[in-house]
């Protein structure tokens, strides 16, 4: 059943029927993969696919458990509980997608684990509920392995908890659709900007941390096609949130005046 209203997302293998197997099998997922390669849009295409509502969280450092489960909040004088995001995916069933999960607090990954294993129970010891997770809950986790350091990664028994799929940046031919489709660049424009970024990104790992994005390129596609000029629009999409070193930032602008100036 494909929603009409499903965000477009432009799969680069099996993934979508890989996530329907998991969903239907009651099964945790795991993407992995480098920020803004379609992690985040994929979870959305697939929950308007399985006609689910999704609950997204943004994990980060100050993330604590009851940020997901709910916390009891003063109302009109008196306090009432309120569900969190992960609560209202267990009570009423859809799709709670932890977004970066790596970032968050070690309490959250504790509340995870009875949820990732065959009992898919949360506990909520605020209330002194059990909630058991209908048919229709699952739960999805994204992180980004490049990232990685030893404080912060994910441990192998949080990791073996999930199956896994690691996301790429797209093949040049898909990358190029989603492109288009995104920024509405006319086909040789598009192209050349999808050559750029290779090249770019071949640069990877000397002086970079992460390559240029598919976000990004997009962004810069919006700028191009909006009218502004095609060095300024990369400098601003491609070069500077990417580096702050200014050497760096040069080596990167040499490179695209020579394939655009
Ligand atoms: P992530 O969650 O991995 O950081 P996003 O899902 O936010 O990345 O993707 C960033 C942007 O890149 C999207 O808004 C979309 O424009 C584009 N994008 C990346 N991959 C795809 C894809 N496979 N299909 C459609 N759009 C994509």
């Amino acid at each position: 059943m494909l929603d009409v209203a499903a965000p477009y997302y432009e799969p680069v293998g099996h993934e979508c029927e890989l996530f329907e197997y998991a969903f239907h099998q009651k099964l945790p997922l795991l993407l992995k993969g480098p920020t803004g390669c379609g992690k985040t849009r994929f979870v959305s295409h697939m929950a308007a696919r399985l006609g689910l509502p999704l609950q997204t969280v943004a994990c980060h450092d100050d993330l604590t458990a009851s940020d997901l489960t709910g916390r009891f909040l003063l109302q009109g004088g008196e306090t009432v509980w309120t569900d969190g995001p992960l609560t209202r995916a267990v009570r009423n069933g859809g799709l709670c997608y932890l977004d970066e999960v790596v970032e968050a607090r070690k309490d959250v990954t504790v509340v995870m684990h009875p949820l990732t294993d065959d009992r898919r129970v949360l506990p909520l010891d605020r209330t002194g509920e059990l909630l058991e997770a209908p048919d229709d809950f699952m739960l999805v986790a994204s992180y980004n392995p490049g990232y990685q350091h030893v404080l912060k990664s994910l441990k192998p028994s949080t990791r073996q908890r999930f199956i896994a799929l690691e996301l790429g940046f797209p093949p040049p031919e898909q990358e190029l659709k989603i492109l288009i489709r995104e920024s509405g660049l006319p086909r040789e424009k598009a192209t050349a900007l999808i050559n750029l970024a290779n090249r770019l990104r071949e640069l990877k790992g000397q002086d970079l941390e992460e390559g240029v994005s598919t976000r990004l390129l997009v962004y810069c596609g919006r700028l191009i096609q909006a009218g502004m000029p095609i060095l300024q629009s990369a400098r601003a999409a491609l070069v500077e949130p990417l580096s702050d070193d200014e050497d760096v930032r040069d080596g990167l602008m040499e490179t695209i005046s020579a394939t655009f100036g």
